[in-house]
């Protein structure tokens, strides 16, 4: 049997729904689209395990790469888990079995498949390939991304490192409280977040804030519409981004208020950080490049003045959306790789 020096590692996004792949040679990215297979997270970590590993072994199998080949995997997972891939005590989301509370995902999944398993937050992810394509892998930048989702997630990336925090729960981007009461729509509202919070970003920014907060508000103006017809604001919420695509005022009012909310977060950013760029992903804004130039031109005009030096900073689109999570756990996975090897060679 032929033996390969493993060169290559895997980027694996894992989702309450899918698992995304991506296999990275430090160079090149091996997927080019999007390569999926369930997670059926809802059944529990044994189950989800074993599909992880199938779904690795048939994405490998589909792209030409040997599983010997693969030198390590990096692991993108929903937060919040620690820095060493313990999931959260208080259990997330989209992982509703009990057995998921406080269950070691990085340990479980290294021990499954016998190679180096390093854990990444799904928002770090994407964040950090998102910097990644805008300022390669040598620089001293600092961006912000904001990952619009079902909840909303995205990180802090500073000269190509994940701000982790001391109990790697840094970056939390959708918990941060925000004035909302300044957009328009918005003043008698309460928004109220999974996590417990009033008023933070992913409560006025998500798929989730589209259902809980924004429709409620926003519907009686349209007693017409058709979204108030349907009568369940879970199914509406689902419909919203297809009707900004066509122009819906309703429509667009939501994404509008959406776009307040990020430029509301994104002034305490740049506040904060002075950032080199600030990024926008997620499903909502995988769209039609019309409805995505006007969320961005709504952000930008909403955006509170800024220091005169501070007025240029860039606002990006997430590139390759919907595999960003998988190539950045790649990207982080390939450094750790690195580093370890360099350690060995005494380097
Ligand atoms: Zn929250």
């Amino acid at each position: 049997m032929p033996s390969y020096s493993p060169t290559i590692v895997a980027g694996v996004d894992l989702g309450g729904t899918a698992i995304n792949y991506t296999f990275f040679d430090g160079a090149h990215f091996s997927v080019e689209s999007l390569c999926e297979h369930p997670s059926l997270a809802p059944q529990g970590p044994e189950i989800c395990l074993q599909q992880m590993a199938d779904g690795l072994q048939l994405s490998a199998e589909r792209h030409g790469v040997l599983l010997p080949q693969i030198a390590a995997v990096g692991l993108g997972t929903p937060g919040p888990a620690s820095t060493e891939g313990v999931l959260s005590a208080s259990g997330s989301t989209n992982f509703v079995h009990p057995a998921w509370c406080g269950f070691d995902i990085r340990g479980a999944l290294e021990q499954k498949l016998g190679k180096p398993v390093v854990c990444i937050n799904d928002g770090d992810a994407g964040a950090l390939w998102g910097h990644y394509v805008l300022f390669g892998t040598e620089n001293h930048a600092t961006s912000i991304s904001a990952i619009i989702g079902t909840g909303l997630g995205g990180g802090v990336i500073v000269e190509n490192r994940v701000l982790k925090g001391c109990h790697g729960f840094a970056g939390e981007l959708g918990h941060v409280l925000l004035p909302y009461q300044c957009i328009p729509g918005l003043e008698n509202s309460r928004p109220l977040c999974n996590c417990g919070r009033v008023g933070d970003l992913e409560s006025v920014c998500s798929l989730t804030a589209l259902e809980k907060c924004l429709l409620p508000a926003y519907l009686p103006k349209y007693p017409g519409h058709e979204l108030a017809q349907m009568g369940d604001l879970r199914k509406a919420a689902r419909l919203v981004r297809g009707l900004a695509e066509k122009g819906d005022p309703l429509a667009r009012e939501l994404f509008a208020a959406q776009a307040h909310a990020l430029a509301l977060f994104f002034d305490q950013m740049i506040t904060i950080f002075d950032p080199d760029a600030l990024i926008v992903g997620g499903g909502a804004i995988e769209t039609s490049p019309e409805l995505q130039q006007w969320f961005m031109a709504q952000i930008r005009s909403a955006l509170p003045a800024q220091w005169e030096e501070q007025g240029g900073i860039p606002i990006h689109i997430m590139p390759n959306g919907d595999t960003a999570g998988a190539r950045g756990a790649a990207l982080d996975a390939h450094a750790a790789w690195l580093a370890t090897s360099r350690s060995k060679l005494g380097g």
